[in-house]
C-alpha cells in the first residue's frame, strides 16, 4: 500500500481517539517525524522530550556558526512545537527522569530520535591514550565553540603551539579545520559563544592537518565545503604532489562517482595553485595528509599529561571488491608534533537499557524505523536508526520512513489501541518527581534573551552557555 493511502485510512481511524506520541530528542529527526505525524494523523497528540533546556539539538548545538543557512531549518521546527497538538518538555532526562517502561505505559508511541552521540576512536591501542590532555574528539570541540552547556568551560589550549592535527577528512573534520583557520573577524558577527571567540583570537594555532588514512579521491568530505574551506582568504593549502597519483582503481572510482571525480579535481587544482610556497612566520596553512592512520598520541616530555603529537602509520589501499578501496598499514611510520589534536572520524550512538543495540553499526535494530525484538509501538529515526551519516535533509526521508511503519502499525491494529494518558500521565510523573521541566515558553525567553544580548555585540544571539543561565532565564518573569 503507498504510503499516502496508508495515512488516510489512519486518519479516519484515529479521529475519534487521540494517538499519544512522545519523541525523544527535540533534533532534526525528532521535529521532522513530529512534522509529518502531525500531518498524517489527526488525533495525534506529541510531545517532544530533550534533556537540555533548548531545542533544536544538532542544529543549534551541531551546525557550525559560519553556517548560518543551515539553521532555517528552525524556523519550520519552531512551528511545529507550536502546533497545537504538539508540545516540548526540556530539561527531562530519559534514564534518570524517565524510564522506557514509564514512557511505554504513557503512550501509543514513543519513539528515540537522539541519544548521546560520543566520538570513538576504533583502534584499541590507540583509547588507552586517550586521556592526554590537548586530546579531544571533534564533538566536544564543536560543543565547545557552539556553547553547548556540557562543554562550555572545556579551555582547549590553543596558544602551546602553532599546530593542530585533526584525524579524519570527513565534513566533521573541516567544520572544524575552518573554525581554526578562519580570520575571527569573519566569527565574530555569527552565534559562536564568545568564549570561544576571544579563545580563537588569541590563538597561535596556524598550521592545521587534516589526517586521512585514505587517498584524495576517498575523503569523505563533500564539494561545496571543500570549497569553501580552500577558499579562505589568505590561507595556503598544502597537499604532496606525490599523493595526488592515481592507480586504475582510483580511477574505476572517479568513473562510478561524479562527487568523488569533483573532490579529486578540487584538491589537484588546489595543489597547483598552492605552487612553491614554503611557508612564512604566522602564515595560515591547512594540510591535507593522505595514506596515514593514527597509530598511538605522543606525550609531551616537559608537560607531562599532555599531548605532543601524533605517530601516524603510512598506508597503501587494497581492493575489497565492489569498487571499494581500504586502508592498509605499511609498518613505516612518522610523527607530526602538535599541541593539540581533535578526532574526528565519525559519531556512535550510545546505548540505552532496555533497548537492543547493534553495537558494530552503533544503531538500535530496526526494519524501516520500527524496533526489531521489543513489543510494538517503539520506532527510531535518525542517526539511531541508520548510523552516522547524512545531512539535516536526510532526516525527512528517514521520518517519512518511520512515519510510514507507525502509521502501516496503526492500520494493523498492532499500536495504538488502548487507552494512554499521553502529557496529562507526563505532566503528573514530571511533577511528582519534582522534575524543573522547561517548556516552549520557557525556551521562547531564553531565546528572546539570547537574541537582546546579541543586538549588543552585533551577533545573531549571544547564546547562554551554562545550565545556571539557561534555567534561570526559562524561569523568569517575562
Ligand atoms: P564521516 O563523513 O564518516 O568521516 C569520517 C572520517 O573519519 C573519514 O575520513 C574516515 O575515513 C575516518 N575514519 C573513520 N574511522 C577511522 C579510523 N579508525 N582511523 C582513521 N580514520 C578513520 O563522518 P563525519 O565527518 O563525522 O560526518 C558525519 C556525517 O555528517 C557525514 O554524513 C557528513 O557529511 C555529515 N556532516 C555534514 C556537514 C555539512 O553538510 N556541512 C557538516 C558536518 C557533518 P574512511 O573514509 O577511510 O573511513
Amino acid at each position: 500500500m503507498s504510503m499516502f493511502l496508508a495515512r488516510r485510512l489512519v486518519t479516519r481511524c484515529f479521529s475519534s481517539r487521540p494517538l499519544h506520541v512522545c519523541i525523544v530528542g527535540s533534533g532534526p529527526a525528532g521535529f521532522y517525524t513530529a512534522d509529518k505525524l502531525l500531518k498524517a494523523h489527526e488525533g495525534a497528540r506529541i510531545d517532544i522530550i530533550d534533556r537540555l533546556p533548548t531545542p533544536y539539538g544538532l542544529v543549534r548545538s551541531g551546525v557550525a556558526p559560519d553556517h548560518p543557512e543551515t539553521k532555517i531549518a528552525i524556523n519550520q521546527f519552531s512551528r511545529v512545537a507550536q502546533h497545537e497538538r504538539c508540545a516540548f518538555y526540556g530539561n527531562v532526562k530519559l534514564g534518570s527522569d524517565l524510564s522506557l517502561s514509564e514512557l511505554r505505559d504513557l503512550y501509543h508511541v514513543h519513539g528515540l530520535f537522539r541519544l548521546y552521540l560520543h566520538m570513538v576512536l576504533k583502534l584499541t591501542k590507540i583509547l588507552a591514550f586517550q586521556s592526554l590532555g590537548g586530546v579531544f574528539s571533534a564533538r566536544e570541540f564543536v560543543w565547545w565553540y557552539n556553547g553547548h552547556p556540557d562543554y562550555s568551560s572545556l579551555k582547549p589550549d590553543l596558544k602551546s603551539s602553532d599546530k593542530a592535527v585533526i584525524l579524519g577528512q570527513g565534513n566533521v573534520a573541516l567544520d572544524v579545520a575552518r573554525i581554526l583557520l578562519r580570520p575571527t573577524t569573519e566569527l565574530a558577527s555569527t552565534d559562536i559563544a564568545t568564549h570561544a571567540l576571544s579563545a580563537l583570537e588569541e590563538s597561535s594555532i596556524r598550521k592545521v592537518y587534516l589526517v586521512g588514512r585514505r587517498g584524495p579521491v576517498q575523503a569523505a568530505l563533500t564539494a561545496k565545503e571543500l570549497r569553501e574551506i580552500l577558499g579562505i582568504k589568505n590561507l595556503h593549502i598544502r597537499i604532496k604532489e606525490t599523493d595526488l597519483s592515481v592507480t586504475p582503481a582510483d580511477e574505476e572510482e572517479m568513473k562510478n562517482s561524479r562527487a568523488r571525480k569533483r573532490i579529486y579535481e578540487l584538491l589537484s587544482k588546489a595543489a597547483a595553485a598552492a605552487g612553491t610556497f614554503e611557508g612564512d612566520c604566522g602564515q595560515r596553512e591547512l594540510h591535507f595528509v593522505f595514506f596515514r592512520q593514527p597509530e598511538r598520541f605522543l606525550e609531551s616530555d616537559e608537560s607531562k599529561g599532555r599531548v605532543s603529537g601524533v605517530n601516524l602509520e603510512k598506508t597503501i589501499l587494497e581492493s575489497v571488491g565492489s569498487g571499494k578501496q581500504i586502508a592498509v598499514g605499511t609498518g613505516e611510520f612518522e610523527d607530526i608534533n602538535c599541541s593539540m589534536v581533535l578526532k574526528a572520524i565519525g559519531y556512535q550512538s550510545v546505548p540505552i537499557n532496555g533497548l537492543p543495540f547493534d553495537h558494530k553499526k552503533g544503531i538500535v535494530p530496526n526494519v524501516r524505523g520500527r524496533v526489531v525484538s521489543t513489543e510494538p509501538g517503539l520506532y527510531v529515526c535518525g542517526w539511531l536508526k541508520r548510523g552516522p551519516v547524512g545531512i539535516i535533509a536526510t532526516n525527512l526521508y528517514c521520518a517519512e520512513e518511520t512515519v510510514g511503519s507507525i502509521s502501516q502499525d496503526i492500520e494493523e491494529g498492532g499500536v495504538g489501541k488502548s487507552e494512554k494518558e499521553g502529557s496529562k500521565g507526563l505532566m503528573q510523573l514530571l511533577e511528582k518527581k519534582e522534575v524543573k521541566m522547561v517548556d516552549f515558553s520557557g525556551w521562547e525567553k531564553i531565546d528572546a534573551k539570547e537574541k537582546q544580548m546579541g543586538i549588543d555585540r552585533n551577533k545573531p544571539r549571544e547564546k547562554l552557555v551554562t545550565w545556571e543561565d539557561l534555567l534561570a532565564a526559562a524561569s523568569a518573569d517575562s
